[in-house]
């Protein structure tokens, strides 16, 4: 065997998993068939819960340093402009209640760099040819300008994009279909009376048109949707460029003010609706926009292919460090993440409709019930509670895998409190005479024991570099709770029974 994991893509996903992985234990190489690092970012938006599971890899002060933390946009529905403020929400239990404006560019260029920091180097002009599963390990064939190389691996994590290739060779359905619908991006300059303090965001007939100050080539980011032409766009590619004349038509369509003085770069992009029919086939797993393409309503990719692989990358980590034996740890990345992903992709289907449909439906949508609604529209955005809720919906801040085999209630049962399967809320406690917030106690690596104040010391179990025991003397009780690498309670029970928890600890993978 050579390494522990191959992870096939370096965008988000494949980066995010790596890097995970490689701070639980594990050996892993990288490789992408791209020759460049840097490629014209997609995704700009960032969710709490998306910063809160990169947290214990000391990546989140680099990637808020490059991003806005209070973004604005200003709706724009008929002759109303609705400005709506995204930083500051209404949302106590996590130490990031805000959206992040961030340039997936900077993302990736952050992940990379804690991995290069950690030793690992991504093959950039390395293509994973094919993959095989046999009794012994995962056979890759990697094609590079040095040659094909055959490599054996534990597993395989197919972060390889829509067009992935561990999804094609593991036999894996790929269900769903495209929309009719494409989508223009383009880095321009301007002229016109736009402010640069928010996102102009235009809900036309013809369909939705942003306009970002966060362009790569030009001040303008602009992203604009349009019926979708014969000419075929391959989903997860970049496609032919625009002509000035048709951005500045998409521009006057949305009814934006402002004039094309310069188009420095423009690409259409194909747009999907797709959910493997699995996420694992073996030794084989998929992950990111391999397992999953969504429309960008409401910003999900990106953030889902790194909570994806924030749920996956401890686990191959703790069952590559302990072959045999770890059925239900790696059954439960397909049991927690699928339905995560069907939800996500019923809700940005609804979004989009409505935002970017051709149809006679959402464009009177937009057209006329929305520029209706307008008037309202201030009064409800001014009510926090009201966004916060919005903003934790479309964040994945709610996903609960309490039917997952890993989530295991103990007896007697603990009262109160997050349950087994629940993210762990972010919250003030006191511990080792402190006092801190939680997610900043739990902020390394590894599984996190939590013992209330009054519980019994773990008599017998060792806390070792992956587990990790905290007591909480603002806490009342004698039950704890134990919490996974990506921030889920996976055991609690009313009493710090050692037994229990060394059964699930077991479960996982990992000993204390
Ligand atoms: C217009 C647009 C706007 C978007 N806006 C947002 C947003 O605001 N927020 C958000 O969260 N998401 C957004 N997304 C989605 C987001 O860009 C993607 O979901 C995200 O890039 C997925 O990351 P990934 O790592 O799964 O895949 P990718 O970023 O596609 O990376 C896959 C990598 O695998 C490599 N690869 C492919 N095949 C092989 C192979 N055989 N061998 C080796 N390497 C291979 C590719 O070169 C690539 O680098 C947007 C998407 C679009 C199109």
């Amino acid at each position: 065997m050579n390494q522990d994991i191959l992870v096939a893509g370096a965008g988000p996903a494949g980066l995010a998993l790596a890097l995970q992985a490689h701070d639980h234990g594990a050996v892993v190489r990288v490789v992408d068939r791209r020759p460049e690092a840097v490629r014209p970012s997609r995704a700009l938006i960032l969710h709490p819960r998306t910063l809160e599971v990169l947290r214990p890899l000391g990546v989140t002060q680099a990637l808020l340093a490059r991003a806005d933390t209070a973004p604005a946009a200003d709706l724009r529905l008929g002759s109303r402009v609705v400005r709506i403020t995204f930083g500051n929400l209404a949302l106590p239990d996590t130490a990031f209640p805000h959206l992040s404006l961030v340039r997936q560019m900077d993302v990736e260029r952050v992940l990379a760099q804690a991995l290069a920091d950690r030793g690992v180097k991504v093959e950039r002009g390395t293509e994973l040819a094919s993959v095989r599963q046999e009794p012994k390990g995962v056979r890759a064939v990697l094609r590079s300008p040095a040659g094909t190389e055959e490599a054996w691996f534990g597993f395989a994590a197919g972060c390889d994009g829509p067009a992935s290739t561990v999804r094609a060779q593991a036999g894996l359905e790929w269900t769903g279909r495209p929309y009719p619908v494409e989508i223009v991006l383009a880095d321009a300059e301007l002229d016109g009376d736009l402010p640069g303090d928010a996102a102009q965001v235009v809900a036309g007939r013809e369909g939705l048109l942003f306009a970002f100050r966060l362009g790569e080539r030009a001040t303008w980011r602009l992203l604009g949707t349009r019926p979708a032409t014969s000419e075929r766009l391959v989903p997860g590619t970049f496609g032919s460029s625009v002509p000035d004349a048709d951005l500045q038509a998409l521009i006057d369509a949305a009814g934006l003010d402002a004039r094309v003085t310069g188009l420095v770069w423009s690409a259409r992009v194909g747009v999907q609706r797709r959910v493997a029919g699995r996420f694992r086939r073996g030794r084989l797993f998929l992950a990111g926009d391999a397992a999953h393409a969504y429309s960008p309503a409401t910003g999900q990719g990106m953030n889902a292919a790194i909570q994806d692989a924030a749920n996956l990358g401890w686990k191959l980590a703790f069952a590559a460090a302990r072959p045999g034996g770890h059925g239900p740890l790696l059954d439960s990345y397909d049991r927690e993440r699928r339905p995560v992903a069907r939800q996500i992709l019923a809700m940005t289907n609804l979004v989009f409709w409505a935002e970017a449909g051709t149809g006679p439906v959402p464009s009177a949508f937009r057209g006329r019930l929305a520029p209706l609604a307008a008037p309202i529209l201030p009064a409800l955005v001014s009510r926090r509670r009201l966004v916060a809720a919005g903003i934790r919906l479309v964040s994945q801040l709610g996903v609960s895998y309490r039917g997952s085999p890993l989530s295991v209630e103990g007896t007697p049962r603990r009262r109160g409190g997050p349950r087994a399967g629940d993210r762990l809320p972010d919250r003030l406690v006191t511990a080792a005479g402190q006092d801190i917030r939680l997610h900043g106690l739990l902020a390394r690596p590894g599984v996190h024991v939590l013992l209330d104040r009054d519980a019994d010391g773990l008599e017998g179990l060792a806390p070792g570099r992956l587990v990790h025991v905290h007591r909480l003397t603002s806490v009342p009780g004698r039950g704890l709770i134990a919490v996974r690498p990506d921030g889920y309670v996976g055991f609690r029970g009313g009493t710090a029974e050692v037994g229990q928890l060394a059964t699930w600890l077991t479960r996982i993978g990992v000993t204390g």
